[in-house]
């Protein structure tokens, strides 16, 4: 039923594209130039008449995953490994036979380009990963490239024409598994990490991130830059790798953007005094002033629907029969919009500094790391939400964040960008038994 997803999703690229480039009008006109089949519009070209194929898609999906097959169900395929090797060859041959051009820049990002009719565009992107998590599943990445690859097939087959090049874009080192830092290759090409800090990563074994690329011989040539080598816009299809669509029955996911995300560590400082000869009034307990905390905390997430994890918790000296006299914890805290967040810290703090006053305690803070949220662009988003009306109705599908972070927060920051989720089986990700099923696509 909703088969051409992936394929109307591409049709949907071009309005985004070239409507942000302020050229409604040429859209409206005509975006695909026919050769045989004569589709004169984005919407006669996303007919149902054209559809990706389905079973080719899921086939591909489960093809691949014999390149770091777990034996669990699941895909082991860190960066730049043999099997990495094999499936990036395998990605190379399958592109360039339904007539795209693969670039690789130079730090392994690969671009399968196929023509437009007008060249002087920068392509329209399907970007996504093919790497994995040491116990990943055969989906998180890997679907957002070969719905990609599987639309270039069907672009192909009806011999359609596009104004704008299209690419399926696999970028390296989402996962920062191997190489610990997290969306490396569309980092480098955001301008977010210098090219020679990223060379110089090394895996566990000493292994630098350059050595790992020219091993497999994917120490390309393009440069690795959105100035050199731009894209019109980037759409990411993705798992949710959450629960949220499948608890409300949802097929499809349109993505607003991802969230404000980061870590706040709080010390409380109390005094370590004897249990036994010390009375209750007399006391300074860390423990106690930081246990009272974290439910308020959670409270004031919940309050500005925002999220709030307290995932570390020390306390000293931890013996039984010692007054805690100083606890050391995590809270990280999420939000959709960057203020709200911000704010979210800041009652964080007074709220943990009114606790520990009460208990005769101070509190102390440290911000080690926050990742700014992300809006997708406007038009993008609309665009995918009118083809996902189209497709499941409006009870159909969820507008929401992103909890995680993905390529597109990269390209975000360089041309339109948004992105699609379907539903991941029981919220499962990183994990061997990660699933979703085909009629989500
Ligand atoms: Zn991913």
């Amino acid at each position: 039923m909703s088969s051409h997803l992936v394929f109307k999703n591409c049709s949907s690229q071009f309005r985004a594209a070239v409507s942000s480039r302020g050229r409604a009008q040429v859209w409206q006109q005509a975006i695909f130039l026919s050769r045989g089949a004569g589709y004169t519009s984005a919407r006669q070209f996303a007919s149902p008449s054209v559809k990706v194929n389905s079973q080719r898609l899921w086939d591909s999906i489960h093809h691949t995953a014999q390149w770091g097959d777990s034996h669990d169900g699941g895909v082991k395929r860190l960066t730049l490994t043999d099997d990495d090797q094999k499936v990036r060859s395998w990605f190379a041959e399958t592109l360039t036979a339904v007539g795209c051009k693969v670039k690789v820049d130079q730090v392994g990002n690969m671009f399968a380009v196929r023509p437009g009719a007008n060249m002087a565009l920068p392509p329209i992107a399907m970007g996504s990963h093919l790497d994995t998590q040491p116990a990943g599943g055969r989906f998180d990445g890997i679907l957002g490239v070969l719905g990609g690859i599987e639309v270039m097939k069907v672009l192909h087959e009806n011999d359609v024409v596009t104004q704008a090049p299209i690419a399926v874009v696999n970028w390296t080192n989402e996962e920062g598994a191997r190489f610990n830092s997290g969306m490396l290759g569309s980092s480098v090409w955001g301008g977010m990490i210098d090219m020679d800090e990223a060379y110089s990563i090394q895996d566990v074994e000493g292994t630098t991130f350059q050595a790992a690329l020219k091993r497999i011989g994917y120490l390309g040539n393009e440069g690795a830059s959105y100035k050199t080598n731009p894209l019109a816009a980037h759409f990411e299809l993705h798992i949710e790798q959450g629960p949220v669509l499948e608890d409300k029955n949802k097929t499809l996911g349109v993505v607003n953007g991802v969230q404000a995300m980061g870590w706040t560590y709080i010390t409380v400082h109390g005094h370590s005094q004897h249990c036994g000869t010390t009375p209750m009034d007399r006391r300074n307990d860390a423990l106690l002033a930081a246990t009272r905390m974290i439910p308020q905390i959670n409270a004031m997430a919940r309050e500005v629907q925002g999220m709030s994890t307290v995932g570390v918790f020390k306390s000293e000296p931890s013996s039984p029969g010692t007054v805690p006299g100083k606890v050391r914890f995590s809270v990280d805290l999420e939000h959709i919009d960057n203020d709200t967040r911000d704010l979210m810290v800041k009652r964080t703090k007074e709220i943990c500094a009114e606790f520990a006053e009460q208990e005769g305690c101070q509190a102390t803070f440290e911000d080690t790391w926050a990742s700014r949220g992300v809006r997708f662009n406007p038009l993008c988003i609309e665009t995918v939400t009118e083809v996902a009306e189209e497709l499941v109705g409006k009870d159909g599908y969820e507008t929401l964040p992103a909890g995680a972070g993905h390529d597109s927060v990269n390209t975000s920051h360089h041309c339109p960008t948004s992105m699609i989720f379907i539903p991941s089986k029981g919220g499962v990700s990183h994990h061997p038994s990660e699933w979703s099923t085909q009629e989500h696509w």
